[in-house]
């Protein structure tokens, strides 16, 4: 049997100036080491034997209807412009429509070098590849919306990072790869009518219903701005929000350094290049809202008009972070049981995070606990949560089945730092039992599942992990 995909390619339609065109490099000794089927069924990706799947999602054979290509982009990293990034490890095989009619990218990361690889080796290693497999399939079972995983293949092939390490290949499904740094490509170098040919293109893959350069300037606000709250709403820390890695569809997308965190600080970082904490936790939106900026000044360089254009962005910029705190408090909202709308919600809301940070409570079995009654426990000392709980209790006599709600928006598993790192060495030394029991157990991440309650445990001291890195 063959791997039948049924590619429907529109982005190579663009024009040689919008990406290069690359085989992936052959590796030595490709095994499949996951594929996702239930998200190969939405995306009619048939299968095939073991040895054929890994072939193909390992970059040795290029399955009929595929046309390789690495995408150009440009980004801010860290505030500060890059002209020219692109594809360094990745490369886009094709697209497909979806039993649900949406439009999928499928894409090979670390499948060799490219024109964009720079001094980069066009290679990942298992690590960030079983990191990615994991995280980003738990965030789709948590709601947010996100890149999802396909498949992940061993190559049998030594990457060279800090020492040796064994190679690998993540297949990436996002619904596409357009990032704010595709606009910034062609805005920067004044290439307007590829601007506009993006511009067309974008509305009409993501956002028909928009009108123009502006109308999907705020289909991308009102995305984001969803997107931004959901990871708040979970503890996420992307960790690397350069305009790269800002999807135009609104989906979380490069799973480098990111991680959920444990105990709850607004000032967690994590990533170990983010020394400033530019992309901490409770800098989130306000990064969003600068990318977001950064989309608008690509987007107006197309107008005829480009100053009448500046009014206009201006305030579709200025409503996003008012946009971000409406759904950040309908999502907490929720996590503490609260379904009708009063004021005085952001601050009680408010009050717990508050309070959490100051009893070093942890952000996940906190909010799980509200609905068993065990969330003082979480505390180092109780009586700062009590003073809240006497509060929330009079703000909730009137709401029913909160309990219920709870449960459905307040996950019990996370993809806990220490968990993943542990799952990445056993993985190393052939084990991959946790990658698997990790995979299954965040699939239903909103039920307690009987043997699994130490993944709900949050680290103990010397379990800890303070910093995460690239996924390079
Ligand atoms: P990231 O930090 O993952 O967003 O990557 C930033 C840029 O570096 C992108 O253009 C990547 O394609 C490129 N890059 C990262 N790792 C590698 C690698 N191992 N080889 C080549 N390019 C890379
Ligand atoms: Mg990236």
């Amino acid at each position: 049997m063959t791997v039948q995909i049924p590619f429907d390619n529109s982005y190579a339609r663009l024009g040689p100036g919008f990406y290069t065109k690359q085989l992936p490099e052959p590796v030595r000794a490709p095994r499949l080491i996951a594929f996702n089927q239930s998200l190969a069924a939405l995306l009619q990706v048939g299968t095939g034997d073991l040895q054929e799947m890994a072939e193909i999602f390992g970059g040795n054979q290029t399955p009929q209807g595929a046309e390789p290509l690495a995408q150009a982009y440009a980004g801010h990293q860290f505030g500060n412009y890059n002209p020219q990034l692109g594809d360094g490890r990745a490369l886009l095989l094709g697209e497909v429509l979806g039993t649900d009619g949406k439009r999928y990218d499928i894409q090979l990361k670390g499948a060799g070098r490219t024109a964009y690889s720079r001094q980069g080796d066009g290679r990942a290693w298992l690590g960030p590849v079983l990191r990615e497999y994991v995280v980003s399939e738990a965030m789709h079972a948590l709601g947010v919306p996100t890149t999802r995983a396909l498949a992940a293949v061993a190559t049998g092939e030594t990457v060279w990072r800090e020492g040796g390490l064994p190679g690998a290949v993540l297949t990436r499904v996002a619904s596409s790869h357009l990032r704010v740094g595709t606009f910034q490509l062609f805005a920067a170098r004044g290439e307007i009518e590829a601007l506009k040919t993006l511009t067309t293109y974008a509305i009409a893959r993501h956002y028909p219903q928009a009108q123009g350069p502006m109308g999907l300037l705020r289909a991308v606000r009102d995305a984001q701005a969803g997107l931004i709250a959901a990871w708040m709403s979970v503890g996420f820390i992307h960790g690397v929000m350069n305009t790269d890695n800002c999807a135009i569809s609104g989906e979380t997308i490069d799973y480098g350094p990111c991680a959920f965190m444990d105990a709850y600080s607004a000032e967690q970082v994590f990533s170990s290049i983010d020394r400033m904490g530019r992309y901490a936790y409770s800098n989130q939106p306000s990064i969003a809202v600068w990318n977001l900026a950064q989309l608008a000044t690509a987007l107006i360089q197309q107008l005829d008009e480009p100053q009448a254009a500046v009014e206009e962005a201006t305030a579709i910029i200025h409503a996003m972070p008012s946009l971000i705190e409406a759904e950040w408090l309908r999502l907490f909202r929720r996590k503490i049981g609260l379904s009708a709308v009063m004021s005085g919600d952001l601050e009680l809301v408010s009050d717990l995070l508050q309070r959490m940070a100051e009893g070093r409570a942890d952000f996940t079995n906190t909010f799980r606990a509200l609905s068993d009654g065990g969330a003082r426990e979480e505390f180092d000392d109780p009586t700062v949560y009590d003073v809240w709980h006497a509060q929330w209790m009079q703000r909730r006599a009137n709401e029913h089945g909160s309990e219920a709600l709870m449960q459905r928006c307040n996950p019990v598993y996370i993809p806990r730092n220490h968990r993943i790192e542990e799952m990445i060495s056993a993985a190393v030394s052939g084990d991959f039992s946790l990658f698997e029991r990790l995979n299954r157990v965040l699939a239903t991440p909103f039920s307690a599942q009987e043997g699994e309650s130490d993944l709900r445990r949050s680290p103990a001291s010397n379990e800890v992990v303070r910093a995460t890195f690239c996924g390079t």
